[in-house]
């Protein structure tokens, strides 16, 4: 059964309500309290600030959230509010109790940040009209409403903000359970038929991380269907997964290469990060975010003082001979 082409292949299994949304039961089994609370109250819900690697769920919960609550969300990202006039224009467009999600919350210029605090206390927004001598201040009056944020960076928003979000949530990555029965159901809403031993199979190799489980179950539906039946098992999984250069753990080409070269090029470190990326041709904070977090989880990797160290497990992963 062919796919209806879709602009962002994860909307078709993102999960709409609370409880198809698998996994992190301590902090859906609180949002729950929290939602049924604001309902309850007939108040907006209180902001919230949701934290953790990409890929884990957090745009997916401020959906769910809205759709839970009845409400609109507005979805935008730090990095495309340039001005807070962009902002500004947001804000006042927004109805009794929507919810504004603010992706890479951490990357919103400050001048924007400031015109946000106001408008999350008092729903208020001081703006500046006309420039020099001449400049007045206008209060426009908002509706109340929930700004969501999510990061990838915790450390990297500034209190008075982080102080404003009255729910501090973080995601965990998710067991490999819960990553197989997320490619169960992901599978069902695809059609694609596949054996309990196969789901785990992906589940364990998918970096803890529902959005690379769903992109490694549609390659070795592919896999499955050119080379077998079309059924995905075990060994179609492992076949697949093999070809496309994901090992056992979970880790791919750039994983390999980042310990490779710690290991082979400084000795297993400690290596700055700097140079780090340099040697990879990687970014810094591609490694950061993305990269690092997985291999520091799973103990392949220190993150030291004075900069990265591959562990003894890490050695023996790749074969290399230890001490
Ligand atoms: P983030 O915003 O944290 O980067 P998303 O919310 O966009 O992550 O999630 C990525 C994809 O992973 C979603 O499209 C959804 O299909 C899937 N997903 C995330 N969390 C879950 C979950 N708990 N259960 C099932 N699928 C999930």
């Amino acid at each position: 059964m062919a796919e209806a082409p879709l602009i962002n292949p994860d909307e078709s299994v993102r999960p709409r309500s609370l409880d198809d949304f698998i996994g992190q039961d301590e902090l859906r089994a609180n949002l729950r309290v929290y939602l049924a609370a604001a309902r309850e109250r007939g108040k907006a819900l209180d902001h919230t600030l949701f934290y953790g690697n990409p890929g884990l769920g957090k745009t997916t919960l401020a959906q769910i959230m809205a759709s839970e609550l009845g409400v609109n969300i507005v979805c935008t990202s730090g990095p495309v509010l340039e001005r807070s006039g962009d902002l500004a224009a947001i804000l006042t467009n927004l109805g009794r109790h929507d919810l504004l999600f603010v992706d890479e919350i951490h990357r919103m210029p400050i001048a924007v940040e400031e015109v946000l605090y106001p408008a999350l206390e008092d729903f208020k927004l001081d703006l500046v009209i006309g420039q020099g001598p001449a400049a007045r201040t206008v209060k426009i009056d908002l509706e109340p409403f929930t700004l969501v944020g999510a990061t990838t960076r915790m450390g990297l928003i500034s209190s008075p903000l982080r102080d404003r979000f009255g729910i501090v949530t973080r995601l965990e990555y998710y067991s490999p359970e819960d990553l197989a029965r997320i490619v169960e159901r992901s599978a069902r809403i695809l059609g694609v038929e596949i054996s309990p031993d196969g789901a785990e199979e992906i589940g364990m190799r998918s970096r803890g991380t529902p959005r690379i489980a769903n992109r490694l179950l549609r390659r070795v539906r592919d896999f499955a269907l050119v080379n077998g039946d079309g059924r995905v098992t075990r060994e179609e999984s492992v076949a697949a997964l093999s070809r496309m250069d994901v090992d056992e753990l979970g880790l791919d080409q750039m994983d390999r290469r980042l310990l490779e070269v710690l290991i082979d090029n400084y000795a297993g470190g400690p290596v700055g990060l700097k140079t780090l990326a340099a040697a990879c041709s990687e970014e810094v904070r591609t490694i950061e975010d993305i990269y690092e977090p997985y291999l520091i989880q799973i103990g392949l990797l220190q993150r030291t003082p004075r900069g990265r160290m591959a562990t003894v497990k890490a050695r023996r992963h790749l074969g290399r001979e230890t001490l």
